[in-house]
């Protein structure tokens, strides 16, 4: 059945089911005018949203209604925890194009279903629409932070270790192996693909380092060239980047051969790891890499004087400007 045959409403109703994950936080979600829900006391309120378009951020051919919405929301995630926060609530607005199979939507909710009810978030409401031209997802999420917990891209001093948490740009070599189209013939393409379709946005990562002393913390959406840049802007310091230090899988190692870059070209430039990259004191760093959060953490360079600018030290020692090349919309 197409959405035209269905209706706005039925749809909402086949929706609304199995949205509540954290049902103390919520007194109305999906169904009257707008969701009433309730605050922890004491704590900071987070919002954040983002849009999705298809041909701009995806691509129906090579992504599943499933594994976008899974997406869809999980970017969105990716900055509460960037903010050292806790995520509670999501709405969701949608443009559908009217021929859209029914199954589409039903299935783009269990993916985003499926990440709420893993981070334990609640699907409050929606607008949903008909779209003329393609699929427009956009995502709405709040959350919360205690006052001395959060994370501004503001905090980084200068003496104290850039780190970043997991392997870089997986993503976005997943990405060209994607559009390439046969990526299945290769081992090493599986893991790389599903970090670009699927990312795990690192939530109580985010919330773990917070508390154990990280001072600046950026979520790597844009590559790590530009997430450290607007670091180092944001907090008036320099950065040291050591390009051997670099975490990056075997898998991209292999598979960047393919395309004739090198595996700290995606890292740098590639966007959509959705994984970490903080700011910590030295002696803070000591006791955090004591403690298991879930995934690596790997020290990557450290927070200069800001006169000494932004720097990407090659193998051989020699440095040079580390540019946020970084995906930009309009030009
Ligand atoms: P109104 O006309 O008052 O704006 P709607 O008919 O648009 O209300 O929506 C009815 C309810 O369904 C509201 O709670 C709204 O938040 C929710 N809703 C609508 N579209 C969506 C959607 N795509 N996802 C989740 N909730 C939605
Ligand atoms: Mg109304």
């Amino acid at each position: 059945m197409q959405l035209e045959q269905l209706g706005e409403f039925a749809l909402i109703d086949l929706i609304k089911r199995d949205t509540i994950n954290k049902a103390d936080s919520v007194m109305i979600g999906i169904g009257d005018d707008a969701a009433v829900l309730k605050s922890t006391p004491g704590r900071l309120q987070l919002v954040t949203t983002d849009m999705l378009v298809e041909k701009v951020h995806f691509d129906l051919s090579t992504s599943s209604a499933w594994q976008l919405g899974y997406k869809a929301i999980g970017v969105n995630l990716s900055d509460i925890a960037a903010m050292g926060g806790v995520p509670n609530h999501v709405v969701i607005s949608i443009a559908l194009p009217k021929h859209l199979p029914v199954d589409f939507v039903v299935s783009l909710y269990d993916g985003m279903k499926e990440i709420c009810r893993e981070f334990g978030v609640n699907i409050v409401g929606g607008d949903t629409v008909s779209s003329p031209h393609g699929l427009i997802i956009n995502v709405t999420v709040l959350g919360e932070v205690e006052a001395d917990k959060l994370q501004r891209r503001s905090g980084a001093r200068v003496g104290e270790l850039v780190v970043v948490t997991g392997t870089l740009g997986d993503s976005g070599c997943g990405l060209d192996l994607l559009m390439q189209g046969d990526w299945q013939i290769y081992s090493f393409a599986s893991s790389l693909v599903s970090r670009h379709l699927v990312p795990k946005p690192q939530v109580l990562q985010g919330q773990m380092l917070a508390t154990l002393g990280s001072t600046s913390m950026n979520d790597i959406s844009d590559g790590l060239a530009s997430e450290v840049n607007e670091i180092a802007h944001a907090s008036n310091v320099g950065m040291r980047i050591y390009s051997s230090l670099i975490p990056l899988s075997p898998e991209l190692q292999e598979a960047a051969l393919l395309f004739g870059k090198t595996a700290v070209h995606y890292a740098l430039y590639g966007g959509e790891d959705y994984q970490l990259v903080f700011t910590i004191a030295p002696e803070k760093f000591k006791v955090l890499a004591q403690v298991d959060i879930g995934t690596p953490l790997t020290v990557i360079g450290e927070v200069t004087e800001r006169s000494e600018g932004i720097l990407l030290v090659a193998e051989d020692g020699r440095t040079s400007v580390l540019e946020a090349k970084g995906y930009n919309h309009f030009c």
